[in-house]
């Protein structure tokens, strides 16, 4: 019996293969030569675990899926993203969103009809208040001609009941520190990007004028914590500072932010899908994560405080084989492939138009007409015309729409494959330590 021809097949060295079922989720290493000729007993194994599944037999999976999905679903949080202003006053050369950069900031009226639309989202749909986030955004949120628009973002929250997470390069916190202060009970925690040491930092997030801002956000970072809020420093790893990442933690070290009970730290890819270009400061998912399993083996201090960005493609993987031990990477079918196509982000400009997510800020391409508009780009890959047939779609859960509106003739599936395949190749040392000869290795549990 031949193995199913939705069976994503790597070859690891001359001995082994790693088999992955995109129908089920099971991962296994087999050798090389029962692909040729197939004893009973492997056979049988590989039966049990989904690899010859029929096509009826892989719908009424899928259906399941769906459901395993859906339960999911049920915990994860809503996201507003609320732009105060697009104003920024770094001139980060890295930013995705300098084009759309000016002086429009968010009037009183426009956060008026912004809460009301996400109150009456909230109703509609029976969203319980602890899942409902405020993510106020920018440009840079803080840099407010008049503040009284963030006290009445916070005021409008606390008598909802929501959270308010501020992204922010940190260098004018001090100056709303108070008001922060009086609506302490809805401020989830501060996001802060300091992206490697001194140097580094600056070369990616200097201030408009070129002088240096790291001295500011570290201080920006350390007044937060003595002011007992949450801070989640985020660094968004590219070619630029992924070599500097080990100075990065030898400063936040020094600094005693492990110590730290508010403290933690988001390492995320830079992953510009509207813009891929290696030359510039672009690397794979699959660089990306080798890494961080690097970072996390080598630096134990470091677990409980690191926390990653859900890998687009290799999530899966990487929980299948343990590398980041119990870290949490998304476990189950992919039916979609971030946040926002999962319909659980929405960006509000500042003139309080809608759009998909924070990569296609008032691009008319991504703008939705309203929350309860229902798109085919957040549509999962059940309903997606291409994705439905596709042989790896629970892996890829439908790529990325902006990719695609980007890059017309790209092959969707050949990408997503060659990212797996990338990563596998890059963790094949790994896995082979698992290898047994003769033996067929069952890495994970199925979905
Ligand atoms: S590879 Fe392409 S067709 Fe397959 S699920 Fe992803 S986006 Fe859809
Ligand atoms: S659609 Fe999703 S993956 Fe694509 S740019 Fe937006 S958030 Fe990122």
């Amino acid at each position: 019996m031949g193995l199913s021809e939705r069976v994503q097949k790597f070859e690891l060295d001359a001995s082994n293969y790693l088999l992955m079922n995109p129908m089920n989720g099971a991962i296994d290493i087999i050798p090389s030569q029962f692909l040729k000729e197939m004893p009973p007993e492997v056979e049988a194994r590989l039966q049990a675990r989904g690899y010859f599944l029929s096509e009826q037999g892989r719908q009424e999976n899928l259906l399941r899926l769906r459901q395993v999905s859906q339960e999911h679903n049920q915990n994860i949080p809503y996201w507003f993203y609320v732009l105060t202003t697009l104003n920024c006053n770094f001139g980060c050369p890295i930013c995705y969103e300098k084009k759309t950069r000016s002086n429009s900031e968010l009037s009183h009226a426009v956060l008026d009809s912004i809460i009301e639309r996400i109150s009456d989202f909230q109703q509609l749909k029976g969203i319980p208040a602890e899942r409902v986030n405020i993510l106020l955004f920018g440009g840079e949120p803080l840099i407010l001609s008049n503040p009284k628009v963030l006290e009445n973002v916070l005021t409008a929250a606390s008598q909802r009941s929501w959270k308010v997470v501020t992204v922010t390069n940190g260098s004018l916190v001090k100056h709303h520190l108070s008001i922060y202060r009086e609506h302490r009970d809805v401020v989830s925690d501060f996001r802060v990007t300091l992206d490697g040491p001194p140097r580094v930092h600056d070369s990616r997030r200097p201030y408009i004028n070129g002088l240096s801002s790291f001295d500011d956000v570290a201080g920006a970072i350390d007044l937060l914590l003595k002011e007992g809020f949450e801070v989640k420093m985020q660094t968004i790893l590219g070619k630029g500072n992924l070599q500097n990442i080990e100075d990065l933690i030898g400063f936040v070290r020094v600094k005693g932010w492990l110590q730290q009970p508010h403290f933690q730290w988001r390492v995320e890819g830079s992953h510009d899908y509207a813009n891929l270009d290696p030359a510039r400061d672009e690397i794979s998912e699959g660089r990306m994560v080798q890494r961080l399993i690097q970072v996390w083996e080598e630096h134990p201090e470091l677990r409980g405080k690191l926390k990653f960005e859900s890998f687009k493609y290799l999530g899966h993987i990487v929980r299948s084989f343990g590398w980041l031990g119990e870290y949490k990477t998304y476990f189950g079918p992919k039916l979609g492939f971030c946040e926002p196509q999962k319909g659980f982000h929405y960006v509000f400009s500042t003139d309080g138009k809608v759009y998909h997510c924070p990569r296609t800020i008032n691009n008319p391409d991504f703008q939705l007409e309203g929350l309860m508009q229902s798109n085919p780009k957040r549509s999962s890959i059940l309903e997606r015309e291409g994705c439905a047939p596709c042989d790896i779609n629970t892996l890829c859960g439908g790529g990325c729409v902006v990719q695609k509106k980007y890059y017309p003739g790209l092959d969707c599936r050949d990408y997503a494959k060659s990212v797996i395949a990338e990563f596998v190749g890059l963790m094949k040392g790994r896995i082979l330590e698992l290898a047994e000869p003769g033996k067929l290795v069952s890495v994970n549990e199925l979905w």
